[in-house]
């Protein structure tokens, strides 16, 4: 093989090398196996190879030798750098090596022991192989037997097989590039095609470039095709014709809108939610080319959203507008009363009455029905543009704008109200609902709508005072009064604290000798700056907050600790307390505790104190009240029912109590004189105590003919003006000293 074959010319051969498969196909191998092939063909040499440098260019591997002699391959020697020095920095210098005697020539002579001898090698002729002007490796023939002068026929043929390794080198990579990008390119066809998300490009004027199969589905067609031939331009597809026009405005400078919700139409016309991804695509130029972006269908979301919208606003049982959206509406209302847009808004508040015993007699699921009912009655009973809410519970509130007046109003409330009276059935119970309804006018002077709302719930209130099923309308004086009672309330506490309450003591006097039997303690509040309260008005409020306990204790204090200081004076002579115990202090579980306290602390004598109970605290059970009132008995105490004749106490359930007085009532003592029907009641109630064997007392005689009167009836025990006014603990501290001395008698002289 050492000949140059017949014919062989070097530039055909080249030329054949060129137009070969492998070259054609951009095949990398193919083409190294053709270069160390024509290499040894053509220079003659026993071996041809292809080497490279690795990538920390410390050695050389070859990639592919070519042995004429088996006509065979191999690849992956390798020689290192640090092994043949002289041979590595002489290839490092870019040229050609033409060793022509490789034992002796210094670049290679390392070779020897190891490499050139074994293999018989003479002469080496080494090309390097440069690819985009750096050294990557070298083409390098070995010629065996004795040495060989490479002419410079072989060093350039060499070298432009050295040059064809590189436009191999080159044409590999534009393949795997070509391949990168094909891949690319599949890889985002896949996506395109399989997308789940609607895929387009469209031109600036509307027409659809590219559409995917997702987006053809997302607008109710069959296939990309099938939409192309249909929308001639996609900015009609917008539901609103203003979304193009800002997509337009929005997207030179944004570069790309990202989540723009919007609605489109499919092609059955409905339309559906979209959040679309767009961006402008510019060409070299700069110029702005087409559009490319996304689309996905959030219906489902937007609707889910436009629930919760509505579900937070509305109530789930009446599906009418709740509280916040009643609230919202009535501000809006009243914001256009104040600007004079309309005349006036009128707010009614319509409540359930005895709601609490419907829940509980009728259960929940019914007592729920109950308020269906009566909601679809109350909208069938307004107008299309008026608002009715449910504001919570068994509060339903109606509002209406326009000309509005007082009597209107409570027409149109009272007309609701009997509209909802009608009677129902609900699973075969008659139900008869009954509510009361409070209105309120606002003609632009409130400026919250909390503040309408605030007043009607005063009137209802009020309303709810007076009894079931009512129409209050409010007033500007009901305001205050819930206000003062809780201001009172808190001076009130203030003032026990402080022990700024007094005790008066209104005699008792005997009609039959009229001497001074004994006294009513009576509670005074100075009142500080407000004045004197009078009982009447600070009683109540103590009993509905609960001061009723303290202030009740304090009071039984006071009054025994009179009496004890009394009764030390008096030895013998008899003199007895009154003292009044509120229905609600009566009904708590710590009265005896109080009581048991004030007796051992005061050390009186329980025979002297008289407990007087309000003939109203009977109202409640009778058999708690009589038990009660042992309790008390059982003390020692005697017990009087006050105001006798003004509360239901029938007759007949009189007997059942445990008491041991009346105290006849001052408004019947009072009419005695002018009504027979009165007097009839007090003879009566006095016949009745004497049957029982009881102790009967006549409030508010205001004169002497009253009292004589009384006497004459039979009636022992007396008080009033005409005896005497209520008086200061001193005052009657001083009749006591008088009584000391001898009978106190009333009138005094
Ligand atoms: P009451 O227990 O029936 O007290 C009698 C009320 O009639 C007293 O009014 C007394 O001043 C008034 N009065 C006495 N004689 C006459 C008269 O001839 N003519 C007129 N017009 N009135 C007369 P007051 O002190 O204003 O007490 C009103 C009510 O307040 C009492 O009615 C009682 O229910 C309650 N109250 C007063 N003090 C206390 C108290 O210490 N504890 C409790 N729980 N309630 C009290
Ligand atoms: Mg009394
Ligand atoms: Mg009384």
């Amino acid at each position: 093989m050492n000949e140059p074959p017949p014919g062989s010319d070097r530039s055909s051969a080249l030329g054949r090398l060129a137009r070969s498969e492998p070259f054609l196909r951009h095949d990398l191998e193919g083409c190294l196996r053709a270069v160390t092939e024509m290499a040894s063909t053509v220079l003659g040499v026993a071996r041809a190879a292809v080497w490279f440098f690795t990538p920390e260019r410390d050695a050389i591997i070859c990639r592919d030798m070519y042995a004429a002699a088996s006509a065979s391959h191999e690849q992956g020697l390798v020689l290192r750098a640090e092994d043949h020095r002289a041979y590595f920095d002489a290839i490092e210098q870019d040229r050609i090596i033409a060793a022509h005697d490789a034992k002796t020539d210094p670049r290679t002579a390392d070779f020897g022991p190891d490499y050139l001898v074994p293999y018989g090698i003479g002469a080496l002729l080494d090309a390097p192989i440069l690819y985009h002007g750096r050294l990557v490796g070298i083409v390098c023939c070995e010629h065996t037997g004795g040495p060989r002068a490479w002419t410079g026929e072989d060093q350039v043929f060499a070298a432009s097989l050295a040059d064809f390794v590189a436009l191999a080198l080159a044409a590999d990579e534009t393949r795997k590039a070509e391949e990168r990008a094909r891949a690319a390119e599949r890889r985002w066809r896949d996506l395109f095609e399989n997308a789940v998300e609607g895929m387009f490009q469209m031109t600036v004027d509307g027409r659809l470039i590219t559409v995917n199969p997702a987006l053809a589905k997302l607008l109710g067609f069959a296939s990309p095709e099938a939409v192309k031939a249909a929308v001639a331009n996609a900015r009609n597809l917008f539901a609103d014709p203003e979304v193009p026009a800002e997509l337009d405005r929005r997207l030179p400078r944004e570069k790309q809108v990202t989540g723009y919700e919007a609605q489109v139409l499919r092609q059955d016309g409905h339309p559906i939610w979209v959040s679309l991804n767009v961006r402008g695509i510019y060409g070299a130029d700069g110029l702005f080319e087409l559009f490319e972006g996304s689309a996905q269908d959030i219906t489902h979301r937007k609707r889910a959203e436009q629930q919760l919208a509505h579900v937070s606003l509305h109530d789930g049982l009446t599906g009418l507008p709740n509280r916040t959206l009643f609230m919202d509406r009535l501000a809006q209302a009243m914001r256009r009363v104040r600007a004079g847009q309309s005349e006036a808004v009128a707010v009614f508040l319509i409540d359930c009455d005895n709601f609490r015993l419907v829940n509980n007699t009728l259960g929940h699921a019914l007592a729920d029905r109950m308020l269906v009912v009566l909601s679809r009655r109350l909208r069938a009973a307004i107008g299309p543009g008026d608002t009715l809410a449910r504001l919570g519970g068994d509060d339903f509130g109606l509002m209406m704008e326009g000309p509005m007046e007082p009597d209107g109003a409570m027409r149109l409330a009272e007309e609701l109200r009997q509209s909802i009276s009608e009677p129902l059935e609900l699973s075969g119970h008659d139900v008869f609902p009954s509510v009361s309804i409070a209105t309120a006018l606002d003609h632009g002077e409130r400026e919250h709508a909390d503040e309408l709302l605030r007043d009607l719930g005063i009137a209802i209130h009020y309303s709810k005072n007076q009894g079931r099923g009512r129409c209050v309308a409010f007033e500007q004086r009901m305001r205050t009064a819930p206000l003062e009672a809780l201001r009172m309330q808190t001076d009130l506490r203030r003032a026990i604290d402080r022990n700024e309450l007094e005790l008066a003591f209104q005699p008792i006097v005997d009609l039959r000798t009229h001497q001074l039997s004994g006294f009513e303690a009576l509670v005074r509040w100075p009142g500080g700056a407000r004045g004197p309260v009078p009982p009447a008005v600070f009683i109540p409020i103590a009993e509905e907050s609960g001061l009723i306990g303290p202030l009740g204790t304090w009071i039984l204090q006071a009054a025994c600790r009179w009496m004890r200081g009394w009764q030390d004076r008096l030895g013998e002579t008899p003199l007895s307390v009154s003292i009044n115990v509120s229905p609600v202090q009566l009904a708590r579980a710590d009265l005896s505790d109080a009581i048991e306290g004030v007796v051992a602390g005061t050390g009186v004598d329980i025979r002297r104190v008289k407990l007087e109970v309000t003939e109203t605290a009977f109202g409640q059970d009778v058999d708690i009240v009589s038990s009660r009132l042992a309790t008390l008995r059982d003390f020692g105490f005697a017990v009087m029912i006050d105001d006798f004749g003004t509360g239901y106490s029938s007759l007949s359930r009189l007997h059942r109590l445990p008491f041991d007085g009346l105290k006849i009532d001052q408004s019947f003592v009072q009419a005695m004189r002018t009504d027979a029907d009165c007097r009839d009641i007090v003879r009566s109630v006095i016949a009745l105590g004497q049957s029982l064997g009881v102790e009967i007392v006549a409030e508010g005689v205001e004169d002497a003919e009253t009292g004589a009167a009384l006497a004459k009836l039979g009636c022992r025990m007396a008080q009033g003006y005409h005896f005497a006014r209520p008086l200061t603990a001193a005052q009657a501290d001083a009749m006591v000293a008088q009584m000391v001395a001898g009978p106190v008698l009333l009138p005094a002289a």
